[in-house]
């Protein structure tokens, strides 16, 4: 029955397509081919969909293509393996022996859900087809078999919108007008309303809309159904919505997805079916309530389409969101008894809070999807705190429970509750967390002022896949319409955006670009503040608090803390950020770039003076100036670290990064210092470089300028010894040198460093102790490292540097970065995550050969992937001590070391 056009669709494909190469998984009946371990090959969908059938939960029968078959197709012109046509037939026969139903059979048909399922969860980024075997003969059969025609005709009207948006590419906006206008003639505003006569209208004009855009008719032969349908969900992979998402996510493109085939249950039946979303614990405030949404008499999509406002399911949330139609708990009780149940008994199996899809089919529970729930970061801390109570996780796995990058969203200002505001509206409380900014109406203007950074808040009827750029954009997401499992809340949990949802009253003029919320009318260019947590909306900023680590969030912290292993440092220079990084738990500064003291606007001047300086005279009055700001720097950052240690990092940028730019500011400089323009100017041209991060910066500057390096020694010692006089506080400052590729280097620059020691131990009348050590920033820093050891206490990688020198890419002209990702070079940025094969391969030499020469060594990164997850991770394989990171970091940091620790010690 195959049709013509499907033969050429496969190829021999040699040695790797042998006789035994298995290309579908089956699950249903007793036969289960798969488990929830084998993502990587059948997706989750499919791994979650066999894992489900082996503890026989209500699973209609189907069976999964491998991914390794969506690589195949892409990298082979398109073509499948021959020996997948055999298998996929073969597997079709076992779901019609077990449903007692014949695929393409004019009485009894089988009819199947061909449907996306990557590694990780893409909500709605790729396409799923639903109701495929439907034909103008069976769907005759079906309405007999059923004796239900509206069902019949519904079923096949959806099948042929879906096929011929999503296999035909004709836009779904003309299906959706011939429905709307059908909808009109019959005066019904619901698809529910419509006859089978009207269905039956609706199918032949889609029919006609097909003939005249494509010139071909609706293909009425179930197996070319099947293989194209195959075929579009493949290449929905690559679909510009999913490859953006990837993008933004971080997933390889290489991946490919799984395509499931599942015999079709059917939520249309009437009102005895219905199909919904459910949530085991609330996904937005981590409450252990039962939460979803569902609708009777429908299909798949028509939940999270917003097409109908879905139902709660159970009767605690109706009450929690006003809402007057009944819900599933009341309507259905029995029926939600046995999905209460599942609930409980999947939570316990997989161990994780869980997104479950549903469908009831004439009074009978089908479970059509798990996975673990998306969930707001406020949620993962509550469900992992809770669930380690409940005993159903132990601490480690409650730990493994919350996506680390995802708490940035609690160190973030929330909303002053004391503080005054101009209430406008309330909506669902989508995701929470606060944002404001100016409105915009559309994914692109949000993406436009975005770049000009400013912060919006993008506000549609409701969102679609398409939007996912702009939302990433966008501080904040308010819709409309949509209820709390509809797209915009569901992504924007998962994002970490604050997302208000189906706020009624917010009436969008998209012509006038203006707002209208109740009798208030906002003009394009107007700030507003959303409240996620609440589902409010004010206008105008609003005063906010700062975010703490307490409660359920401290706790989780503390578990943290007693698991990890690794040190968690700050990268600090201010006051500010070492009194912050104090705040969420740092143990130490790991870089104080010291460049930033030199900034300032009396300071400026000072640095000016002592690079023009002609004379030795002129130069010690300039660098005395510093010298003092220099003290009080350290005595406050000592002050702050109590006893932590502190890595200084001596001057490390360029000299002309600190001269003046601008005429007027060349000519101030000359009347301060005395010094012609002339002069001026001509210093200014002698230190200009043509490749300054490759020029005199680092060590080299602190060489060839040695008064800069005795000036901020004898301010690091000075500060050191006050601060204890003071305080009784024994102060161990650590000395790390910059850009070092040689011992000599090192060697130098400790021999000034001790004598300013002597010095200054001498005049203070104290001693001090201190840590002598060097970034690690050059390939050949890597590669000599065990003479670096010899004389360097203390390695600290500096990973935005190596990265650069390592891969001969500027940072800061990486424009072809956007192409890279896309053409797969890289599948992520390799200056926010290390690059382990390269980079990480250096930094492994470096430590092998480091701790060869110096035991006692001490390691730590304190590049910008210092607060990276999964830069973390590899710090943990790699036995570094510490890792130091931005201030906000902290938390995420303290929590990712914990992770890695575990998994590291699982292996
Ligand atoms: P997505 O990955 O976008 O969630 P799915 O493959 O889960 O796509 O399909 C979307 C929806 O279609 C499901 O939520 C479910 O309601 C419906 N659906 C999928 N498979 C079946 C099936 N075998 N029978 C009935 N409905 C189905
Ligand atoms: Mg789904
Ligand atoms: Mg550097």
């Amino acid at each position: 029955m195959t049709s013509k056009l499907s033969n050429n669709l496969f190829i021999n494909s040699g040695f790797c397509d042998t006789q035994d190469k298995k290309y579908i998984y089956f699950f249903g009946g007793k036969r289960v081919e798969g488990n929830a371990q084998m993502k990587a090959l059948l997706g989750g969908k499919g791994a979650g969909l066999a894992e489900m059938s082996s503890i026989s939960l209500p699973v209609p029968p189907g069976f999964t293509i491998t991914t390794e078959v969506c690589s195949f197709y892409n990298e082979n012109g398109f073509k499948y393996p021959e020996n997948l046509k055999a298998q996929v037939e073969s597997a079709m026969e076992e779901i019609e022996k077990i449903q007692c139903k014949k695929f393409g059979d004019e009485k009894n048909p089988l009819l199947v859900a061909v449907r996306s399922g990557a590694r990780v969860s893409m909500p709605g980024m790729m396409d799923t087809i639903l109701n495929l075997g439907l034909n103008d003969n069976t769907v005759e059969g079906l309405a007999q078999k059923t004796n239900n025609k509206r069902f019949a005709y519904d079923s096949y009207r959806r099948f042929i919108q879906m096929y011929g948006s999503i296999v035909m590419h004709i836009s779904m906006q003309k299906f959706e007008q011939i429905l709307s206008y059908q909808k009109s003639l019959a005066r019904v505003t619901e698809d529910t309303n419509l006859t089978a006569n009207d269905l039956k209208e609706i199918i032949e004009k889609y029919k006609i809309l097909i003939r005249e855009e494509k010139k071909e008719d609706f293909p009425q032969d179930p197996w070319t159904q099947l293989w194209n349908a195959i075929t579009s969900v493949f290449g929905s992979w690559n679909n510009e919505r999913a490859i953006t998402y990837r993008n933004i996510n971080d997933i390889p493109h290489s991946w490919g997805t799984a395509v499931n085939i599942v015999s079709m249950v059917f939520g249309n039946m009437g009102e005895t079916s219905a199909t919904g979303v459910a949530f085991t614990r609330n996904p937005s405030t981590g409450e252990k309530l039962f939460f979803g949404e569902y609708l009777v008499n429908a299909q798949g999509e028509d939940v999270v389409a917003g097409i109908r406002t879905p139902q709660p399911i159970s009767l605690i949330e109706r009450k929690k969101q006003n809402c007057t139609s009944l819900s599933m708990e009341e309507v259905m009780p029995e029926i939600y008894e046995e999905l209460n149940k599942i609930r409980f008994l999947m939570e316990n199996h997989f161990k994780d809070m869980q997104d479950i899809e549903f469908t009831i089919e004439n009074g009978k529970l089908f479970i059509l999807q798990q996975r673990s729930g998306k969930r707001s970061a406020k949620a993962a801390v509550k469900i992992a705190y809770d669930m380690f109570n409940e005993g159903i996780v132990s601490k480690e796995q409650a730990l493994l429970l919350i996506n680390p990058s995802s708490i940035n969203q609690l160190l973030h200002p929330s909303i002053d509750p004391k503080a005054p505001k101009k209430f406008l509206t309330k909506g669902l409380p989508g995701s929470p967390g606060a944002a404001s900014g100016i409105f915009v109406l559309s994914a692109e203007e949000a993406i436009k002022e975005a770049s000009k950074g400013k912060d919006v808040i993008l506000v549609r009827e409701e969102t679609s896949p398409d939007d996912i750029h702009g939302m990433h954009a966008a501080q904040g997401i308010l819709t409309s319409r949509g209820g709390m499992t509809s797209h915009a809340a569901v992504v924007c949990r998962g994002m970490g955006r604050p997302c208000i949802c189906g706020a009624g009253d917010v009436v969008i003029d998209h012509i006038n670009k203006s707002l209208k919320i109740n009798d208030i009318e906002l003009k394009s260019g107007e700030v507003i503040r959303i409240d996620g947590d609440l589902g409010e909306v004010f206008l105008g900023k609003v005063k906010t608090i700062e975010p703490e680590v307490t409660g359920e969030f401290g706790i989780i912290m503390e578990w943290a803390d007693e698991i990890r292993r690794l040190k968690v440092r700050t990268n600090a220079e201010t006051p500010l950020d070492a009194t912050q990084g104090r705040k969420f738990g740092c143990e130490g500064i790991g870089l104080a770039r010291t460049e930033h003291m030199f900034f300032g606007p009396k300071r400026t001047i000072a640095v000016r003076k002592m690079i023009i300086a002609e004379t030795h005279e002129d130069k010690k009055k300039a660098i005395e100036e510093i010298l003092e700001y220099q003290i009080e720097d350290f005595i406050e950052i000592y002050k702050i670290m109590k006893g932590y240690p502190v890595t200084i990092r001596l001057l490390d940028p360029p000299l002309h990064e600190f001269l003046p730019k601008e005429k007027y500011e060349i000519i101030e400089l000359a009347k301060v210092t005395g010094v012609s323009i002339d002069l001026i100017e001509k210093r200014i041209n002698s230190l200009r470089e043509l490749n300054p991060m490759l020029g005199n910066r680092g060590c080299r500057l602190g060489i060839s300028r040695p008064e800069i390096t005795e000036m901020q020694a004898r301010a690091i010692f000075t500060a050191a010894i006050r601060v204890k006089k003071e305080c009784g506080e024994t102060v161990i400052p650590e000395i790390m040198i910059p850009l070092a590729f040689s011992k000599k280097e090192l060697d130098i620059l400790k021999i000034i460093v001790e004598q300013v020691k002597k010095e200054v131990e001498e005049t203070e009348g104290c001693k001090i102790d201190y840590l002598y050590g060097t970034m690690i920033e050059l390939p050949r820093a890597c590669i000599v490292s065990n003479e670096l050891a010899l004389t360097a206490e203390f390695f600290s990688f500096g990973t935005n540097d190596l990265t650069q020198t390592t891969y001969g890419i500027s940072r800061d002209d990486f424009t072809f970065y956007e192409c890279y990702r896309a053409t797969g070079i890289f599948d992520c940025d390799p200056f926010a995550t290390i690059d382990i094969n390269g980079v990480g391969e250096l930094m492994k030499i470096a430590c092998e050969r480091g701790i060869k020469s110096n035991p006692e060594i001490k390691l730590g990164i304190c590049g910008e992937q210092g607060g990276d997850p999964n830069s973390i991770k590899f710090a943990e394989e790699l036995g570094l001590d510490y890792i130091s990171c931005s201030p906000y970091r902290i938390p995420i940091a303290r929590l990712a070391a914990a992770q890695a620790f575990i998994l590291k010690n699982k292996k």
